[in-house]
């Protein structure tokens, strides 16, 4: 039985019931077919992902649908593609829009349906279009005025099923690679690059631009802390760490859950996970 710590950046979580990978659209809907009604997860680079220690009683589809057509100002691409790459490559052929990408060890899919963000851009300002498999493998395409999307919000949050493929418009830009190459180096030097994480836990408190999660989880002292092999990263204070690739899943509810009591006991301000807690079962 294979283990999802396996498959997550985390190195966190105990066994799926079952794991399969979807090569093609047709894989992926017949694997959806073949599943419904039981219980499944489409994944992408478990870059966001905290499994249970328990693990998962239902099948995991790893999402390895990775086509890119030719670079151009409209990029269709799989959603098992990297974002990361797919950043870097616009940014280098002279298109903005996706430069933020570079830096986020996600998939396509994932980086939509997370709306995954930074540097003042996020993966629904270009979108197009979306290709999306619904739980019974029938494929729709939604266009973005179709959808919502919001600060790490996406309408997908709410529907079963899996983005297979999206579209991308993108403009010209001869200073993308350049100002993407600031990206990336602001990242690795104020990010615990490196270190198994699942990026940062929290959201920001909304509407209160003065309060990163960062900076509050700072001052109420907690940089460093830590419970088992989980710990408080000393570069970022709004990531967790598995340095050792020890931690559990218990250990870091449990550290989730005194930060957010200090913090509150510090700032009064609740904050809330950005993360996606996968449970054994719901
Ligand atoms: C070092 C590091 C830096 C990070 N930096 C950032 C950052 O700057 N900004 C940011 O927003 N995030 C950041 N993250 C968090 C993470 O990369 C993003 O949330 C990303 O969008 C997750 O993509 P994924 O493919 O890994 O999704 P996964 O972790 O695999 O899945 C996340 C959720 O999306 C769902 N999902 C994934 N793919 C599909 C699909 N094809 N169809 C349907 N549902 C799907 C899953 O079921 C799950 O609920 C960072 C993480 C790390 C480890």
């Amino acid at each position: 039985m294979r283990l999802l710590k396996e498959i997550s950046t985390f190195k966190i979580g105990g066994p799926a019931l079952s794991i399969a990978e979807a090569k093609t659209v047709a894989e992926m809907s017949s694997l959806l077919k073949e599943v419904y009604p039981r219980r499944m997860l489409v994944i992408g680079k478990g870059s966001n992902c905290l499994f249970s220690d328990q693990g998962f009683n239902g099948l995991v589809i790893l999402n390895k649908i990775d086509f890119i057509s030719s670079i151009k100002p409209i990029i269709t691409v799989g959603a098992g593609f990297s974002f990361a790459l797919l950043g870097s490559r616009t940014a280098r052929a002279g298109f903005t829009g996706l430069e933020f990408a570079a830096g986020i060890p996600a998939s396509v899919g994932g980086g939509i349906f997370m709306n995954a963000g930074a540097n003042g851009q996020e993966a629904a300002d270009t979108l197009i279009s979306v290709d999306f498999l619904n739980e019974k493998g029938e494929l729709f395409t939604f266009l973005k005025k179709d959808l919502d999307f919001s600060y790490r919000y996406s309408s997908f949050q709410g529907m079963k099923g899996a983005i297979v493929s999206a579209t991308f418009g993108l403009t010209k830009d001869p200073l993308a690679r350049e100002k993407q190459l600031k990206i990336i180096d602001y990242r690795q030097r104020t990010q615990p690059y490196g270190e198994p994480s699942i990026g940062c836990v929290f959201r920001n408190p909304i509407g209160d631009c003065c309060h990163s999660a960062a900076a509050l989880i700072d001052q109420a002292g907690l940089k460093e802390v830590a419970i088992g092999g989980a710990k408080v990263s000393e570069k970022h204070a709004n990531f967790i760490i598995n340095p050792k690739g020890l931690a559990t899943a218990s250990d870091v509810e449990a550290l989730i859950k005194i930060i957010k009591e200090k913090v509150f006991a510090h700032a009064g301000i609740l904050l809330e996970e950005e993360i996606r807690k996968i449970a054994f079962e719901s």
